[in-house]
């Protein structure tokens, strides 16, 4: 555990539960890691914000030399207003409207475009005056579930590869300055050859258009959330990019920089949804544990069948029993089926770890449940980030007719 058992019961006990508590250090260990294993390339990450964008994550990220991946025009506010220069941003854009690409231009960031139509656009406004990038289909297979599977031939996202005739007239005809090209095949990829994949085939690209110097490879680092999972081997992505560019150096002359664009990788493991047991049911067959949170808070498990692994802070010792963890929603609402825990009592205080990407993030006010606070861990000490949402604020948008 990055944050130990007593601080997350101290931070429980100060700031009331559901609480999202996040460690400072273990986002930069996770970065440090990446720019070890990457230090022999001219290689640059950029924090996938979408994973959690609380202004002071994002400030820390900054803090400690992270650039920044944004996936909406206000991701890429909130990112200035974090304090990111925009040359430190990269916009990575997805069925938007031209109209927030030019908002984004004028901020003065970098752009990914991922269709041939805002391509065209883009090509009308700009010509080749403003640096671009582009991102491809690959048509690859990755990803730890079908939802988070971007690369595939069925997929939405990017040119698809087929049509890069269409690509390289475009680009030609406008004299564009294809800066970057673009992959990113899905979340949660555990083997380094779907990397080795996609590096070969930009290059291959790369190769038909003498402006691109940059080639980015996306994210999708899988962190491990069951106990025997590994993380994904960075040093051998590091090889196989490595050996591509020299290969790629030596035909062309052309020296290329990589890019990355972690999400999970950073910040997953740095957090904790910690929740109170409000009910425990047994019957015949399963006891059930109801905790004080749910898929409004926590969706991964409903949405992605994503296993979060489950600690008892207050009962750590107690004898194991199996327990089906559920939330409070007005609907099918599972944590966990059968998973095993020391004995769970009324009052319990529960932890789901993993919690950091894609948790507060996407919780909602769903059953008019209000969002839960959110609280840093640095060098020991526990602040709070985000005040608890309260009924006021469910209230401050609406207008009582
Ligand atoms: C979501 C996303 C990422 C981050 O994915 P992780 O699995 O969290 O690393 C990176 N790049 C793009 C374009 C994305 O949409």
């Amino acid at each position: 555990m990055s944050v130990s058992r007593e601080e997350l019961i101290h931070a429980a006990t100060t700031f009331g539960t559901p609480l999202y508590v996040y460690h400072a250090e273990s986002i930069a260990d996770q970065y440090q890691k990446l720019a070890n294993a990457f230090s022999t390339l001219n290689a640059r990450f950029f924090y996938a914000a979408k994973a959690l964008t609380n202004i002071s994550i994002l400030r820390h990220v900054r803090s400690i030399g992270c650039s920044i991946d944004c996936s909406s025009v206000n991701e890429v506010k909130l990112a200035i207003h974090a304090g990111f220069t925009p040359g430190q941003i990269l916009y990575t854009s997805n069925s938007v409207s031209f109209a927030e690409i030019q908002e984004v231009v004028s901020l003065g960031v970098s752009v990914t475009i991922d269709s041939l139509s805002n391509l065209e656009k883009f090509a009308a406004a700009y010509g080749g005056s403003y640096p671009v990038g582009v991102r491809i289909r690959p048509n690859i297979m990755a990803g730890g579930n079908t939802k988070i599977s971007t690369g595939h031939a069925g997929s939405k996202f990017g040119i698809p590869i087929e049509q890069v005739g269409s690509l390289q007239e475009l680009v030609e005809v406008h004299k564009l300055n294809l800066q970057t090209l673009h992959i990113h095949t899905g979340s949660e990829i555990s083997e380094a050859s779907v990397f080795a994949k996609g590096v070969q085939l930009l290059l291959e690209l790369a190769d038909l258009f003498p402006t691109v110097s940059i080639i980015d490879l996306g994210g999708g680092f899988k962190v491990p959330y069951r106990p025997d999972e590994k993380e994904t081997d960075l040093d051998a992505i590091a090889e196989e990019v490595r050996k591509a560019f020299a290969f790629f150096r030596e035909k062309t002359g052309r020296q290329l920089q990589v890019w990355f664009e972690p999400g999970k990788y950073l910040v997953a493991q740095a957090g904790y949804l910690l929740a109170s047991v409000t009910v425990v049911k047994p019957t015949d067959t399963i006891c059930f544990v109801g905790v004080n949170s749910g898929l409004n808070h926590l969706i991964r498990p409903m949405f992605y069948e994503a296993y979060h692994h489950i600690s008892n802070l207050t009962h750590p010792k107690g004898e194991p029993y199996p327990y089906q963890i559920t939330g409070n929603i007005c609907e099918t609402d599972d944590f966990a089926l059968a998973r095993m825990l020391p004995e769970v009592r009324e009052g319990d205080l529960l932890a789901f770890h993993n919690a950091g990407a894609y948790g507060f993030e996407m919780a909602s006010s769903y059953n008019a449940r209000v969002r839960p606070a959110e609280v840093l861990y640095t060098n020991g000490q526990p602040q709070l980030i985000r005040r608890r949402e309260t009924l006021d604020d469910l209230l401050a948008q609406q207008i009582i007719v």
